[in-house]
């Protein structure tokens, strides 16, 4: 059995900002990070942005083996014994640890057709299996109109494939956009030659002599060469289950970050915190939040001891149109809305009874710092008072 100080569970994002994190005050106690994929960890954010504009596949390794680092990549973790402080993976191998982070993030939500032809886009694997289909120019449908629809919808036809998006919801992330932001994005996707159906989903799929067939619950039959989802996410819990720690929708952590016991750690999109400016309990599933309380459970692994007080952002690129958002982004509060061009470039802010909880800054760059400052008044305001606060003036 190997013995560490620190063992991570876990190879995204958050595992590598852990072990920066531990690192930045420890420099020599040993790591070991135990991950189910067979790659060292990578960024995230380019499988369905930079990637697709030109950026280099070797653009998206953190680098995290240049830090003292033992990898077990390709080893996903099965047991977890808090009382003998011990680890063991699916080929039976244990590692023992003083203080444990479990940083093993979300899984795709599946549909119950489509076995091995739905990609269920998610991994670097999973990128290079899409890749390799939009080279060859395929016909893509792509279910959902969340993050993964929205993002490599546009990406997909602006590397020139024929893309057919099929999604519940009114419109392309109208869970959180105000409705006409929406409904514009629907028009600039449609200009672009994707063709949306919204309200719309897929009971069934069948392969024919051309290809794929969807056939849709309202009964329309659509063709296509691939097809990937993005349906929503389900926390990986299952070792925190079985280790009787506190799961919630996901693991409970205190301020620390700590997951019901002192010495085990939980971080990134697994993780359940308290956010001390919403004054509520919140899953992100978004880098910041992967970044930022990765670094700090590792800072507090290695003795540090300081809350997580981070309100994370979250941010994408949609064809020529990009934004960051930060806070309750949730198109069931009231917004106030401020365009200084028709949804091309504008302020959208969430009240909950009055006060701010989130801000939405659509083309309007820099601003994210005041967004949080915003957020965390304790005030209410009118919705004239918010039209002159944002973007603010250097
Ligand atoms: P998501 O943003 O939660 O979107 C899921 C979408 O799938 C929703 O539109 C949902 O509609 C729809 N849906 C549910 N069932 C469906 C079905 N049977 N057929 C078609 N659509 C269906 O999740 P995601 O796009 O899968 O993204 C996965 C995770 O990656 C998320 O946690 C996301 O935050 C993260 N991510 C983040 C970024 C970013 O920060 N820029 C980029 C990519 C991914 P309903 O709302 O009606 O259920």
């Amino acid at each position: 059995m190997q013995r560490y100080k620190y063992l991570i569970v876990g190879g995204g994002m958050s595992a590598d900002a852990a072990v920066r994190g531990i690192r930045e005050l420890d420099t020599e106690g040993p790591i070991g990070l135990v991950g189910e994929e067979s790659h060292p960890p990578y960024a995230r954010p380019p499988l369905s942005k930079k990637l697709w504009r030109g950026a280099p596949l070797e653009s998206v390794w953190r680098g995290t083996q240049d830090l003292e680092v033992t990898l077990h990549a390709g080893r996903r973790a099965v047991g977890l014994d808090t009382v003998r402080r011990e680890v063991r993976d699916d080929r039976g191998e244990t590692y023992g640890f003083e203080r444990l982070l479990l940083a093993t993030g979300v899984t795709p939500r599946r549909l119950p057709f489509g076995a091995e032809d739905l990609v269920y886009f998610r991994t670097l694997d999973d990128y290079r299996r899409v890749r390799a289909l939009a080279d060859e120019g395929r016909r893509f449908a792509v279910l959902g109109g969340g993050f993964i629809g929205a993002e490599l919808a546009a990406a997909l036809a602006s590397s020139g494939c024929r893309v057919t998006m099929l999604f519940p919801e009114q419109g392309i992330g109208s869970r959180i956009f105000p409705a006409g932001l929406s409904s514009s994005l629907g028009d600039a996707y449609r200009e672009r030659g994707v063709v949306v159906w919204a309200g719309e989903t897929v009971a069934a799929m069948r392969r024919d002599r051309s290809g794929l067939v969807l056939r849709t619950r309202s009964g329309r039959d659509v063709p296509a060469d691939a097809v990937v989802a993005g349906i929503g996410v389900i926390p990986n819990t299952e070792l925190a289950d079985r280790a009787d720690l506190p799961v919630n929708d996901g693991i409970v952590v205190d301020e620390l970050l700590r997951a019901g016991h002192p010495d085990v750690f939980a971080a990134g999109d697994v993780a359940s915190f308290h956010s001390v400016v919403l004054g509520r309990r919140m899953r992100v599933e978004h880098e910041d939040n992967a970044l930022a309380t990765g670094r700090q459970a590792g800072r507090n692994m290695a003795g540090a001891a300081e809350p997580y007080t981070h309100l994370p952002f979250f941010y994408s690129d949609l064809f020529d149109s990009g934004y960051e958002a930060v806070g309750e982004v949730d198109n069931r509060l009231s917004t106030v809305e401020h365009w200084q061009e028709p949804y091309r470039k504008g302020v959208v802010y969430y009240l909950r009874d009055g006060a701010v909880r989130g801000v939405l800054l659509w083309n309007v760059w820099d601003q994210v710092d005041a967004a949080r400052r915003l957020i965390a008044e304790p005030r209410t305001w009118r919705a004239a008072e918010l039209r002159e606060r944002l973007p603010e003036r250097p």
